[in-house]
């Protein structure tokens, strides 16, 4: 099979990677993305309704505390708008009862993005070569040989069915699942694996679910549409709409572990009877709803991160380290960046790490 040679090669199509490419794109210098799925925007993940984009991954930025994301924002020519929060909240308590409580404001303000967090992608991609992102490409193994590290695609046990040998690679994926999935030749060390195995990939054990309404009725009743439950399945509840005009949306997450997310039919049913008894009757007849469990995804969670996550752990580099084999492998991925980790601000930082190290 021949092997395609390339300068730098960026492994996986998440806003880390396409950040890296974008910086890439402005620096002059040419690159390939491989992306495992057969979509970019990895976490990220907006599917549409009626012009509107719900988000089934990351919703919010926090521009007071991520100037990064505002900055680019901006320099996109992107609009960002509040996350409703006006009317009261409501909570549910574990025998099931609704109180209507007062609002749980955000602290700092939340912001969503107009065309859902996808725009940002979509947008950052118009300056990337179309055929420098191939998709349905998943890494399986890279060996380190002398003109460069070699980049096998395929599935581990098979014969890869695509190769590339890279001057630089960016390894643009939660390090977890870059530990788990992807054999290295020779061996990372023991010290390294380990670290890496031991960074929990944020929010890879969620699950989420947005219901899109004609009418906001909740907002007629005096809700905000935020709600917290100690009942379940659902645990915490947002506002989710489109900003100045219909389709409304109530979006949120799952709070039973992954373990117990093993049918999606009665699952739904579940999360709109109980949208029905937080909300009223309406509730339960979305026009629409979308659902994603982040940790059924193979390209996001493995077996580590089923279990939740009971804290936002503070991220850093592997082991310390930002980059391996004397430089021809970066790090980048929220999960490998010292400030912000977990957050989209987190995958900035450490995309733009990966490039100012090498392409200054
Ligand atoms: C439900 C949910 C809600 C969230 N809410 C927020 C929020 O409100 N605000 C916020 O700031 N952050 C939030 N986050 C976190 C945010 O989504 C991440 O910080 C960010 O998207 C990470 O980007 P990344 O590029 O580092 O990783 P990813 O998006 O995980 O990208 C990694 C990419 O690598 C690809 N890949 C994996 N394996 C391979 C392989 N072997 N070969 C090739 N490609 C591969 C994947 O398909 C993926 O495209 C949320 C996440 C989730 C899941």
């Amino acid at each position: 099979m021949p092997t395609e040679t390339v300068d730098t090669m960026i492994i996986g199509g998440g806003l880390s990677g396409i950040y890296a490419a974008y910086l890439l794109s402005q620096r002059n210098k040419s690159f390939v993305i491989l992306e495992a799925r057969g979509r970019i925007g990895g976490r990220i993940l907006s599917p549409e309704h009626q012009g509107f984009f719900s988000d089934l991954g990351p919703s919010w930025y926090w521009p007071t505390i991520h100037p990064k994301m505002a900055h680019l924002i901006q320099a996109l020519g992107l609009k960002g708008y509040r996350q409703f929060e006006a009317g009261m909240g409501c909570f549910q308590s574990s025998n099931g009862t609704v109180q209507t409580v007062s609002g749980y404001p955000m602290e700092p303000l939340s912001w969503r993005l107009s065309g859902g967090m996808m725009a940002l992608i979509t947008k950052l991609c118009e300056d990337i070569p179309e055929n420098a992102i191939r998709l349905n490409h998943p890494v399986c193994k890279i060996e380190k040989k002398f003109a460069g590290p070699l980049v096998n695609v395929g599935e581990l046990e098979k014969e890869p069915w695509a190769r590339f040998s890279a001057n630089k690679i960016i390894l643009a994926l939660p390090p977890r699942l870059a530990a788990a999935t992807i054999l290295f030749s020779p061996d990372l060390s023991h010290n390294l694996t380990q670290a890496m195995l031991k960074i929990g990939t944020w929010m890879a054990g969620q699950a989420k679910f947005c219901a899109l309404y004609e009418k906001p009725f909740w907002r007629q009743m005096g809700l905000s549409g935020q709600a917290f439950s100690q009942h379940g399945p659902l645990g915490e509840i947002h506002d989710g709409s489109n900003h100045s005009q219909g389709p409304y949306g109530l979006t949120g997450f799952v709070g039973i572990p992954a373990v117990q997310r093993n049918h999606q039919q009665p699952l739904t049913e579940a999360i709109l009877s109980q949208l029905a008894i937080i909300y009223s009757k309406p509730a339960a007849q979305p026009e629409t709803f979308f659902y994603q469990d982040w940790a059924r995804e193979r390209f996001t969670a493995t077996q580590f991160d089923q279990p939740p996550m009971s804290e936002h752990p503070l991220y850093h580099p592997p082991a310390g380290q930002t980059s391996i084999w004397d430089g021809a492998i970066h790090f980048a991925g929220t999960e490998t960046a010292d400030q912000h980790g977990g957050y989209l601000e987190g995958a900035l930082i450490s995309a733009e790490r990966a490039v100012m190290n090498h392409w200054q």
